[in-house]
C-alpha cells in the first residue's frame, strides 16, 4: 500500500526519535558511557566509583526537585511496573483510591485490585483524552494517579486531595513521562515516582521516588504488621520499600543494577540541572509541545486529541488525523525516512501520532517534524 515517499533532507529533523519511552538518548550520554568504559563498567556496584554515580543521581535529583525538608531520593530495580506491586506491598494499609483513565494509570489500579490482603480499591474514572483525580473517600489510606497519562497525552494536576492528610492517606503519584519535563511540586506527594527512560533519557529497567518522611514511616509500619503472628500480607524482599531506602541510604540498591544505566541517567541529571533545572527543562518541553499543538490547530487534516488545552500534555503530544489520512500509513513513511516512534498506543486504537517531546528533543527538530508530517500527507 505505501508508495514510498522521499521527505527532502533539507526538512528532516537532525535527530529522528520521537519515542515516549524509550526515548532519545543525548549523544553526551553514549560518551559518557564510552568514558565510564574502563573505570565503571563491569566494575561492582557496591565500591566507591558507582556509589558515587548513585548518590550523584540522588544528589541531582534533590536538586531539581528541590526536596523538602526531609524528603529523600530512593531506587530500585524494575521500574515504575515494579513500585506499583512494591506500592501494594509496603505503602497501601488497607485500600487506595485511584484516578483511572488510560493504561498506566490503570495499570496500578489493576494491582492493587488483585493484592489479596488488600480491600478493593475505590476508581475514580473518566475517558481517554481526560483526567479524573481520586476524591476524598472514607477508609482510603492512599490516594494514586499519574501526573502524566502517556497513553492519551493527558496532563494532571498535582497536588494533595482534600481532607487527604486528615485521614493520614498518603499520596502517590506516577511520575514516569512527566518527572523532567512537567513542573511539580513534590511537596504535594509522599511518593513521586518514575523510569528514566522518558525524560531522563536513560534506559528502562530501574525506578526511582521521591519520597516523604510519611510514605517512609508508612512502609516501615506496613511491613512490621506483615511480619505478625496472622498477618494476610506478603512482602516479597524484592517489594520491600524499607530495604530499597536502606540502601538508597548507601547509594546502592538492593540487588545489581544496570550500571550503564546509572551512567546515562547521572550524566542527564547534571545536564538538566546545568542548563537551569526544572525551569529550564520545563520551558523546553513546553516550548516543543505547544510548536506541535499549535501546528495541529491550524492544519486542515490533523488537531490535538486532548480538547481540554489546560490537560495536554507538554512531554507526549497526540494529535488525530482525519480519516482519509492513515496515522499507521503516516508513520511507516516517516519510519522510511528515519523518524522513528511516532505511533498512536497501540490500545488507544486511534487514528493519531504520539510525539514525546522530552527535554533531549531539540525544538527545532519538532518544528522540522511538522514540515515532514506536512510534506508526507501532501504527496499519500
Ligand atoms: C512508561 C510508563 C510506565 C511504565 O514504566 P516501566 O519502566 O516500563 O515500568 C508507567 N507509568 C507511566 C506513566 C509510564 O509512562
Amino acid at each position: 500500500m505505501t508508495t514510498s515517499i522521499i521527505i527532502p533532507k533539507s526538512l528532516l529533523p537532525q535527530d529522528g526519535r520521537f519515542g515516549s519511552g524509550p526515548s532519545k538518548i543525548r549523544q553526551e550520554q553514549v560518551e559518557a558511557l564510552e568514558r565510564g568504559g574502563s573505570t565503571l563498567l563491569g566494575t561492582s556496584h557496591r565500591q566507591t566509583p558507582v556509589k558515587q554515580l548513585v548518590a550523584s543521581i540522588r544528589e541531582g535529583l534533590a536538586s531539581f526537585f528541590s526536596l523538602p525538608d526531609g524528603y529523600e531520593i530512593a531506587l530500585g530495580n524494575g521500574g515504575a511496573s515494579a513500585f506499583w506491586d512494591m506500592a501494594c506491598a509496603s505503602l497501601i494499609n488497607r485500600r487506595a483510591a485511584f484516578g483511572v483513565y488510560g493504561s498506566f494509570s490503570e495499570k496500578f489500579a489493576k494491582s492493587a485490585q488483585s493484592a489479596p490482603f488488600l480491600e478493593a480499591p475505590v476508581l475514580y474514572r473518566s475517558e481517554p483524552g481526560t483526567f479524573r483525580l481520586p476524591q476524598f473517600t472514607d477508609n482510603v489510606d492512599a490516594y494514586c494517579w499519574a501526573h502524566n497519562e502517556t497513553s492519551t497525552g493527558v496532563a494532571a494536576p498535582v497536588r494533595r486531595v482534600e481532607g487527604s492528610l486528615e485521614q493520614d492517606a498518603l499520596v502517590l503519584v506516577d511520575g514516569t513521562s512527566a518527572a523532567g519535563a512537567l513542573p511539580v511540586d513534590v511537596s504535594q506527594t509522599d511518593a513521586y515516582y518514575f523510569s528514566p527512560q522518558k525524560a531522563f533519557g536513560s534506559d528502562g529497567g530501574l525506578w526511582l521516588a521521591v519520597l516523604s518522611p510519611r510514605a517512609v514511616e508508612r512502609a516501615e509500619r506496613v511491613e512490621l504488621s506483615a511480619t505478625l503472628e496472622g498477618a494476610r500480607r506478603w512482602v516479597p524482599p524484592f517489594l520491600s520499600l524499607t530495604s530499597a531506602i536502606a540502601n538508597a541510604r548507601k547509594d546502592q540498591t538492593l540487588n545489581t543494577p544496570s550500571v550503564a544505566t546509572l551512567i546515562m541517567l547521572e550524566n542527564q541529571v547534571r545536564w538538566l540541572n546545568s542548563n537551569g533545572g526544572m525551569a529550564w527543562a520545563t520551558a523546553r518541553c513546553a516550548k516543543s509541545a505547544s510548536t506541535l499543538y499549535n501546528w495541529a490547530e491550524r492544519s486542515q487534516y490533523a488537531h490535538p486529541f486532548v480538547t481540554d488545552p489546560a490537560a495536554r500534555s507538554h512531554s507526549v503530544v497526540t494529535i488525530d488525523l482525519d480519516d482519509a489520512i492513515s496515522a499507521k500509513q503516516v508513520v511507516a513513511i516517516l519510519r522510511e525516512n528515519g523518524i522513528v516512534d511516532t505511533a498512536g498506543y497501540r490500545k488507544l486504537g486511534r487514528n493519531q501520532l504520539r510525539i514525546g517531546v522530552f527535554p533531549s528533543v531539540e525544538p527545532s527538530d519538532v518544528a522540522a517534524l511538522t514540515a515532514a508530517v506536512d510534506y508526507v500527507v501532501e504527496h499519500l
